[in-house]
């Protein structure tokens, strides 16, 4: 493949539409090709039999389609899978696959690393090496879709792997619209959600998007303080500053923002917390996702005892906040939340190795 193939896993169908109309070629063969890449999972336009060999032949000499690669496939007890993949530029990123009944659910990365540096987080350690481009967001979708025998099967997608997605907004956004056209995987918003840690602009645009997914944000913290130290965008971003923008979030119908809060034993889980968050939260239609840590070596922190996890959740139960406690999964191989990091990966430049220390 050389430079001169455009690669049609980063284009919207209206985008390839016009693309095959500007080289003579009919638009409405785009929806063909949609269907063999994304409800098909095929790539080798030898095999897209429903197109004349001459467009075959010719469509494989101007176009590539580029798929993430499965280096590894990974599979923990309780039916989780951890996929890593190679993109083009050999750099890697994590998927993982969470079989919970009765839905299935993929979890894919925005971006290679994550410049968020969030205090309990693995991927956060490696700092941000480059954005995904929308192909490589999608495609992580269709090779995992494909992998476990989804393609035809209603699944969801969370935007909690490895990156913030609000941080990479365009390609993230362009990347669900390929995921919902209706000749592909027909995704719809409503089985996707978003998870950030509070980038205000960006919930500001993502308040007007047309194709809205569900809303979570990763609080973790009750006090500026607290937040700051271990979400560091919360500097630019504070508490009141994300609240305020959830409060004016557009939720449709019986829809709430869920809120993310990683427990970390003796920093934030404290009674006096969960009234804090209580507090907080008046005004939101919200519901609270506690995520007890997942230890790990080089996180400075620990995993509460149940009997602290409960209390909290009681005292938020007890005010009317509807809260869950996420079970881990994937443990065992390293899928949990926070624990996605490429091992092994390439080579960090001398530039990303000296802010890795000076963190
Ligand atoms: S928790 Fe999410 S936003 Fe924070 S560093 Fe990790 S990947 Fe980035």
């Amino acid at each position: 493949m050389t430079s001169q193939h455009l690669d049609l896993a980063d284009l919207e169908l209206g985008e390839l539409e016009k693309a095959l109309e500007a080289l003579g070629i009919e638009r409405f063969h785009a929806r063909q090709l949609y269907r063999w890449i994304y409800r098909r999972g095929t790539v080798d336009f030898e095999l897209m039999t429903d197109l004349s060999r001459t467009l075959r032949t010719r469509f494989r000499e101007e176009f590539l389609v580029s798929t993430p690669r499965i280096v590894t496939d990974e599979r923990s007890v309780d039916g989780t899978r951890k996929f890593v993949l190679e993109l083009a530029d050999r750099r890697r990123i994590e998927s993982v696959f969470i079989p919970d009944t009765p839905s299935m659910t993929f979890c894919i990365s925005t971006q290679v690393g994550c410049a968020m540096s969030c205090g309990f987080c693995l991927t956060g350690k490696m700092g941000l090496v480059r954005n995904l481009m929308a192909g490589e967001i999608a495609g992580q979708v269709r090779v995992l879709a494909a992998a476990t025998g989804l393609l035809d099967l209603p699944f969801n997608i969370v935007l909690m792997g490895m990156g913030e997605p609000l941080h990479n907004y365009d390609n993230t956004m362009k990347a669900l619209r390929i995921l919902h056209s209706e000749h592909g995987l027909a995704v719809s918003p409503r089985r996707v959600t978003l998870s950030t840690v509070g980038i205000v602009p960006g919930l500001e645009r993502l308040a007007h998007e047309p194709m809205m997914p569900n809303l979570a944000v990763s609080l973790h913290a009750t006090t500026d303080e607290q937040r700051t130290a271990l979400v560091p965008p919360n500097k630019k971003y504070p508490l009141a500053d994300i609240l305020d923008a959830c409060r004016r979030f557009p939720l449709k119908k019986r829809s709430r923002i869920t809120f993310e809060y990683v427990m970390l034993d003796g920093v934030n889980d404290t009674p006096d917390d969960a009234r804090r968050l209580v507090r907080l939260l008046a005004g939101i239609k919200a519901k609270v996702n506690l995520i007890p840590l997942n230890p790990a070596p080089g996180i400075p922190y620990d995993r509460p005892s149940d009997a602290r996890v409960d209390r909290f959740a009681q005292i938020l139960a007890d005010r009317h906040i509807t809260v869950s406690v996420r079970k881990s999964r994937g443990q065992d191989i390293r899928a949990a939340c926070g624990q996605l990091i490429v091992e092994g990966g390439p080579k960090k430049t001398a530039a990303q190795q000296m802010a890795l220390l000076l963190r």
